[in-house]
């Protein structure tokens, strides 16, 4: 039987049928590109544009026609992400795919569940790197070495926390290990990878055992303490009563109590989120030997894209074996997958590691601040009311700092740049700026930042007075004041003059 016959291995299909879909228009590229600040005003889109609906204005590309959505623009762009290899790496084949077995309940398929039991009931591997949920500990990742396919069995579904794998894997080779699959998010995955390839002293390790390494897809991951705090203290519901997680279209639903379900927007846990996954830029687990994930395939199947010959071999031999139902990935299900990798590179362009904000004047009764209008902010009435913190993130939010206050502009401007070192993304926070007479607060000027992003500076440019003396710095959220500083003119004039 040749591969076409099989009727489930394809190495060039997915490409071939994919096709530049309609989402590829001047709309994205203005946010991805132009609005963000990677635009290198190259003019590329201008010139190549069909319709001659863009021109440049100053450095910025503008759209004065109709888009017609063919996606050229996009396409030619130099800073976008457009081919398949750069969104999701290399790979040899696609499926989609579920277990054969009755007995196994993934979280999605059960590919990776079933793949590894094949592997170790056929003695191809004598240990699995997994991640179990924590007995004592509710929802809280374990990292764990597995040996028989019935511990595999308890080891399927996905935590939505970091798991420490590379520990349980380098605890396995010293043990004598040396076959054994590795199952990681992305960043285990790279952690593996530069281990391997890297010369730091590790050969101890790596010559002595092999490493299938078996990625997952992963779009976020959240702090266990964080997801502890949001539905148990937010929403009234322990993680103890939580029996599956799972994250699909921008929702993170939850099934608990043995029959009732529950869902929120991943944007409404997003101060939760792991602040490492605002800097990654891989979905689908590119150093993998083969990756597995839910996007791209229909409920109850995992989609999978296969680096490797042995992995190939493996899923294959797991296929014919009776453990995995196989066929290939369609061009709808590829397309999916490019999309949300592309959510997910982009977000080197959407950083916000550096705004001028400008503030809103808003005059004042002396000493007595007026209700403010704010800059980009979400209107008072929408506005939670019942923002809940806990200690440590009132603690964390202490590590607020100004990091720069000069003047700017021949003079004319106070710029503050402020820095949140706090490593947490942070939500909802107020500040103001005004002008000390006296000890009474005039010119004050005031903006809101919906959302400030770990290790993101803020810049804020103040118009001065005339004769002025001093300035106050007011940062503060719902539950009050977290930062309070004041800049003396003299000292600063001087300082500059040193
Ligand atoms: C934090 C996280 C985020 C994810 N985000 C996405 C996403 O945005 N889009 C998407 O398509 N897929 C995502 N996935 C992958 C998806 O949830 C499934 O793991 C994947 O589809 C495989 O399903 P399965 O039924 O074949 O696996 P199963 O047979 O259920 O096996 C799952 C395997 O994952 C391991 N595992 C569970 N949690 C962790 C963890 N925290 N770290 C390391 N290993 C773990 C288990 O030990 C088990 O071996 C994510 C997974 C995780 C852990």
């Amino acid at each position: 039987m040749n591969e076409e016959e099989k009727g489930y291995v394809s190495y060039t299909f997915p490409e071939r049928l994919l096709k530049v879909k309609k989402l590829e228009n001047f709309g994205r590229l203005n946010q991805e590109v132009i609005r963000s600040g990677v635009c290198s005003a190259c003019g590329t889109c201008v010139s190549i544009c069909p319709e001659k609906a863009l021109i440049m204005e100053g450095e910025t590309p503008k759209l004065i026609g109709k888009c017609s959505a063919c996606g050229i623009c996009y396409r030619a762009c130099a800073k976008t992400i457009t081919s398949v290899k750069a969104l999701v790496g290399d790979y040899v084949a696609a499926f989609v795919g579920k277990s054969a077995l009755d007995k196994v309940n993934g979280q999605d398929g059960g590919v990776v569940t079933s793949l590894l039991m094949y592997a170790m009931d056929n003695g191809l591997i004598d240990a699995a790197i997994v991640t179990m949920k924590s007995e004592e500990d509710p929802w809280k990742p374990v990292a764990r070495i597995v040996t028989s396919s019935e511990e595999l069995l308890k080891s399927s579904g996905s935590v939505y926390s970091h798991s420490q794998t590379v520990e349980a894997l380098v605890e396995a080779i010293d043990k004598g290990y040396r076959s054994i699959a590795f199952v990681g998010t992305p960043c285990n995955i790279d952690a593996v990878a530069k281990m391997q390839t890297q010369p730091f002293g590790l050969l101890h390790l790596f010559m002595k055992a092999k490493i299938l390494k078996v990625g997952l897809f992963c779009m976020d991951s959240f702090s266990h303490e964080g997801l502890k705090e949001f539905f148990e203290e937010e929403q009234g519901i322990p993680l103890s009563s939580i029996s599956k997680m799972g994250i699909a279209g921008g929702k993170f639903n939850i099934s608990y109590d043995a029959d009732k379900t529950g869902a929120w927007t991943v944007k409404e846990l997003d101060k939760y989120r792991s602040t490492s996954c605002h800097y990654c830029r891989d979905l689908t687990s590119e150093q993998a030997d083969i990756s597995v994930g839910s996007v791209g395939s229909p409920d109850g199947y995992s989609t999978i894209l296969v680096r490797t010959g042995v992995a190939n071999e493996l899923l294959e031999d797991a296929m014919e074996n009776g453990y995995l139902v196989l066929e290939p990935l369609d061009r709808e299900g590829l397309q999916r997958v490019l999309n949300l990798a592309r959510l997910k590179k982009v977000q080197m362009y959407t950083e916000r590691r550096r705004h001028t904000y400008v503030l809103k004047y808003v005059p004042t009764t002396a000493g007595v601040p007026e209700p403010v209008e704010r800059v980009g902010a979400i209107p008072l009435a929408e506005e939670k009311t019942k923002e809940k913190e806990g200690i440590a993130e009132r603690a964390l939010r202490k590590l607020l700092k100004v990091s720069e206050a000069r003047f700017v502009e021949g003079n004319t401007m106070l710029q503050l740049t402020l820095s949140n070192n706090s490593g947490k993304t942070i939500n909802g926070v107020k500040v103001r700026i005004a002008q000390l007479e006296d000890l009474f607060e005039t010119n004050s000027w005031e903006t809101y930042i919906e959302t400030w992003y770990p290790f993101e500076e803020l810049e804020f440019a103040y118009p001065r007075a005339e004769n002025d003396k001093e300035y106050l710095l007011t940062i503060s959220d719902r539950q009050g004041t977290i930062l309070s500083q004041k800049f003396n003119v003299k000292e600063m004039e001087g300082k500059k003059t040193e």
